[in-house]
This record gives C-alpha cells, structure tokens and sequence, in this order.
C-alpha cells in the first residue's frame, strides 16, 4: 500500500536517454479525484483520460496515438496506464504504436511488432485480469469483427507499481466479476493439456489467494485487495505460459454478440459449465453466494437463428483453447447443437 508514491523516482529510468515527456493514460473514472494529485504530472506531461464504458477497438488506440503525437511532438520517454484491463490495454497498444509504423490492426495477432515500444508502466486500479502481467493487449477491430490481441513480448509493461490502495473504490460486483477473471485463467490453464509445472506453480498460488478472498467475509478488506492484486499477476503469468479452456471462448461469443464485457461475460459462461469443470463450478457458486453478487440471467432469450449462428460461430473460432481443454478434435463435442445448449442455460 502506499507504492504509488515511488512512481517519480521509477520514471527516472527512462528520461535518461533524452525525452523527458509522460503521458498517462488514466480510467475516466478517476478524473477529478484525488489519485491524480499523487501522479507526479510535470510541464512536459500529459494526462489523457480513457473511456472505459465500452472495450477498447483498434481505431480508439489510433486515435490515442495521433492526439499523443499531436501534443507530445516525439517527447515521450514513457508511457503511464492506470486503470483496469482497459486502460492498461490501451496503453500498452498505445506505447508499442509509438515506435512502429501503420495501425494498431496491423499488429493483431501474434510476435508482428518489429520494434520495443516506450518504456511502459502499468499500475492496475482493478485487480484481476492478468493484463498488468501478460503479453498481449485485447482490442476489439469493428471493421473486421474481430476481437484479438496485440501478443508481443514487447506488450510486457517494463514496471509496474501494484498499489492495493487504488482498488478501495471498485463497486462490489465490479470487484467479484473481474477477480474471478484469474480464478477462471487458472482453472483452466490447470484442467488443459498445455499444462506445465511453471504455469501450473502461477495458478495454484493465484487460485489459494482467490480462495482466502472469496470465500472471506470481506472480499474488500486491505488485506484482501492486496491478496487479489497478487493472485491477478500470478493468474496473468499462468496464462501467458499457458492457454485459457473452454470458459473463454464461449464468452468471446458473448461479446461478440451481445458486447458482454469480458469478465461478467465469463461469470455468466462459468455458471453453465458443469459438464467441464464441475468441482470448479460448484466452488464458484459458493463464492458468489457468500459475497451475495448477482448474475445476469437469461441472456439469450429469443434470439434469431442467425444469431445463434453467430455465437457458434464466435465461440468455436478460438481453435487454441478450445484444443488445450477438448483436444483436437473438439468440434465433435462442440456440436452446433450442444453449443446452443448450453448458451440457453445462461
Ligand atoms: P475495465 O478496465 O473494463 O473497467 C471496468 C470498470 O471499472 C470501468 O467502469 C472502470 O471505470 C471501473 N474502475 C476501474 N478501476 C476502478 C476503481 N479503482 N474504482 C472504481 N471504478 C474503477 O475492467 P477490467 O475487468 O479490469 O478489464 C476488462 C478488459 O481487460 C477487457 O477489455 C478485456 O478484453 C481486457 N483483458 C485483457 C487481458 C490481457 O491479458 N491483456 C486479459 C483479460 C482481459
Ligand atoms: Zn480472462
């Protein structure tokens, strides 16, 4: 608690080779809060606020990018993102576009950037995605309807500040839904085939955390907060050693259809998958009763037919992990049918 305060001294590091510029890009939740009189914001510094109502897209990074290039004039010796996945995403993009030619979708997919980007610092505000930690950052490109990662090794933060104090304000359901991000990434790094020691040593640290803070009377207590930001690192090295399973594909075809955020998404995918991880499930259960959070329900009433195939579609796409949890031959468990089936149950 308290580390934001040694912010100033970790960009010392990077003005060393001649830029002196900052920019932060920071939750918009935070604008006009008192977090920003602890940021060390100087003349050459700009402080950007990122909309977080809806995911981040390809053409809202680029946008960032030219308003950085615009104010900044090349003087950014490093790049600051404080938030939750969203804006530490952003900024990630953000950061690598600034040393690499063309658009943040030419980058999709895997080990595309030529170049390291500004050195950047993460410092989460929400805990539980893993994104302060991992290789990648998740964009939604609308063009393409296609929603994929900047995976890159230089998409890794250079530091990061985890300050459990800047998670005191999350509202509780908020809190619930993305911590259960990292108990999802190591349940299912552990149930899959690409499983290995190193990942395996990650998730079940991560999961023991997740189970003292939500299976505790007070998820939100100091001690709490400061258990989950450790589990959300731990669950996010788990997956970047490893692959996700069979939760987060079916809530990648939430998002694409309906534009479920990602981390109630995979809540609603958990609690109707008994066939795959049913231990698992029943636990998950058990801590949302005990923090008394509430799930979205039915969210697939009266759909079309072509939006049925659309969920289909977008869910059996993620060939990777669906082959870590299914194995190769996944399709044939994955019937049309039996993927409707379970979609209804949600
Ligand atoms: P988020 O960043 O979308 O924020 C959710 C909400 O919480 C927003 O309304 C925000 O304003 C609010 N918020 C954040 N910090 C707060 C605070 N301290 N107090 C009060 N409100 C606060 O949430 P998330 O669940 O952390 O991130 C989801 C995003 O992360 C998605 O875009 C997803 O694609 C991405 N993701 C990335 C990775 C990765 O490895 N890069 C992994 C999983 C998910
Ligand atoms: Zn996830």
């Amino acid at each position: 608690a308290g580390t934001i305060g040694a912010l100033g001294d970790v960009l010392q590091e990077p003005k060393k080779n001649g830029a002196t510029g900052v920019v932060y890009f920071v939750d918009h939740f935070f604008n006009g809060s008192d977090l920003l009189d602890r940021l060390p914001v100087g003349a050459d510094d700009h402080v950007i606020f990122v909309d977080t109502t809806d995911e981040p897209t390809t053409d809202g990074v680029d946008a960032y990018v030219d308003q950085v290039k615009q104010q900044m004039d090349g003087n950014v010796a490093a790049v600051v993102g404080v938030g939750g996945g969203a804006t530490l995403d952003t900024s990630k993009a953000v950061s690598n576009l600034l040393n690499n030619p063309g658009k943040a979708a030419d980058y999709q997919g895997w080990d595309l950037l030529p170049n390291p980007g500004v050195f950047k610092v993460g410092i989460p505000t929400l805990s539980g995605t893993g994104a302060e930690g991992s290789r990648t950052s998740v964009m939604m490109n609308q063009e393409k309807n296609l929603k994929l990662g900047m995976n890159s090794d230089y998409t890794v933060f250079d530091r990061l500040v985890l300050d459990p104090d800047l998670t005191a304000s999350v509202p509780r359901d908020q809190y619930f839904y993305t911590g259960m991000d990292t108990y999802i990434h190591c349940i299912e790094s552990l149930a899959g085939s690409y499983k290995h020691a190193m990942a395996d040593a990650y998730s079940h640290q991560a999961l023991s955390l997740c189970r003292d803070v939500f299976l505790s009377d007070d998820m939100q207590s100091q001690e709490n907060r400061e258990k989950l930001m450790i589990a959300s690192y731990m669950g996010g090295s788990a997956i970047g050693n490893s692959f996700v399973g069979v939760v987060h594909p079916f809530s990648a075809g939430l998002s694409m259809v309906f534009h479920t955020h990602h981390c109630v998404g995979n809540c609603i995918v958990m609690n109707a998958m008994d066939d795959f991880y049913a231990t698992e499930v029943k636990e998950f259960r058990q801590m949302m009763e005990r923090q008394d959070i509430p799930l979205p329900e039915n969210v697939c009433g009266n759909l079309t037919n072509a939006q049925w195939q659309d969920l289909y579609d977008s869910t059996v796409v993620h060939e990777k992990p669906l082959i870590n949890a299914l194995g190769d031959d996944f399709k044939s468990i994955l019937t049309p049918d039996r993927v409707r089936e379970i979609f209804a149950r949600m």
